[in-house]
C-alpha cells in the first residue's frame, strides 16, 4: 500500500490550493469533502438510509438530499447530529480507505479539513498542516465565501485551534503570504515525501 501524507488546515487557510500543486505532480488526492458528498449521492446507501429515518420530504425533487433542511433538523435536534456521524463516518472512511488502496501515486494525499477534531490522523503514515494566520484565514474566507466575519468566527471556535493542530503536525506549509511561494514549498515537501515513499511498504493500517 502506498504512504498517506494527511493534510489538514482551518477553514481558507488553503488546503485545496495546496494539494493542486502536489496534484500537478501527478500525486493521488483523496479529497474527504468529495468523498462525504458521494456518500449521500442519489441511490446510496447513506441517502436511502437518511431517507428511511426522516422520510421522503428530506429529498429535493431531483431526488438529491435537501442539506439545508438537513441542517435545521439537526440544529433543533442535536441527537440527530450523532445518528448521522455514526451513519456516515464509518462509510466516508471506508470509502476513503478503498482508495488509498487503490492509489498509483509514490504516495498519496489524504485531505481532511477536520482531520485532528476527528482524530483521524492514525489513517496517515505523516501529517501536514497549511498553518496561517487568523486575520489572513478570517479576510480570504470572507473575499472566497458570501458569509459574515461572525460566520468565519464561529466556524473557526469550532474547529480546533492553531496550537492544537500544529503540534499534531510532521511538516507544517504556512501560507501567509503570496500564493507565488506555495510552488517552491510544495516541491521540497514533495521530494522529502518521494524519497520517504521508497521502499516504502504497509499491508494495512
Ligand atoms: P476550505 O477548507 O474552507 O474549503 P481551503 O483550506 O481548501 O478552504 P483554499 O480554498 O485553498 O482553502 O483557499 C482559501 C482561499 O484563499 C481561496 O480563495 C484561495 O484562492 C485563497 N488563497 C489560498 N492561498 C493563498 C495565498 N497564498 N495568497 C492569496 N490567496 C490565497
Amino acid at each position: 500500500m502506498t504512504m498517506v501524507v494527511g493534510l489538514t488546515g482551518g477553514i481558507g487557510s488553503g488546503k485545496t490550493t495546496v494539494a493542486n500543486l502536489f496534484a500537478d505532480y501527478g500525486i493521488d488526492v483523496i479529497d474527504a469533502d468529495i468523498i462525504a458528498r458521494e456518500v449521500v449521492a442519489p441511490g446510496s446507501e447513506g441517502l436511502n438510509a437518511i431517507e428511511l429515518k426522516l422520510g421522503h420530504d428530506i429529498l429535493l425533487t431531483d431526488g438529491q438530499l435537501n442539506r439545508s433542511k438537513l441542517r435545521e433538523l439537526i440544529f433543533s435536534q442535536p441527537e440527530l447530529k450523532s445518528w448521522l456521524d455514526s451513519l456516515l463516518h464509518p462509510l466516508i472512511r471506508q470509502q476513503m480507505q478503498q482508495q488509498i488502496e487503490q492509489a498509483q501515486s509514490a504516495y498519496c494525499l489524504l485531505v481532511i479539513p477536520l482531520m485532528v477534531e476527528n482524530n483521524l490522523q492514525a489513517m496517515t503514515d505523516r501529517l501536514l498542516v497549511v498553518d496561517v494566520e487568523q486575520q489572513v484565514q478570517i479576510a480570504r474566507t470572507l473575499q472566497r465565501d458570501q458569509v459574515s466575519e461572525q460566520q468565519v468566527k464561529n466556524i473557526l471556535a469550532a474547529q480546533a485551534s492553531r496550537e492544537t493542530r500544529n503540534a499534531a503536525a510532521d511538516d507544517i506549509i504556512t501560507n501567509n503570504g503570496d500564493s507565488d511561494e506555495l510552488p517552491q514549498k510544495v516541491a521540497a515537501l514533495h521530494q522529502q515525501y518521494t524519497e520517504l515513499s521508497q521502499g516504502y511498504h504497509r499491508e494495512s493500517r
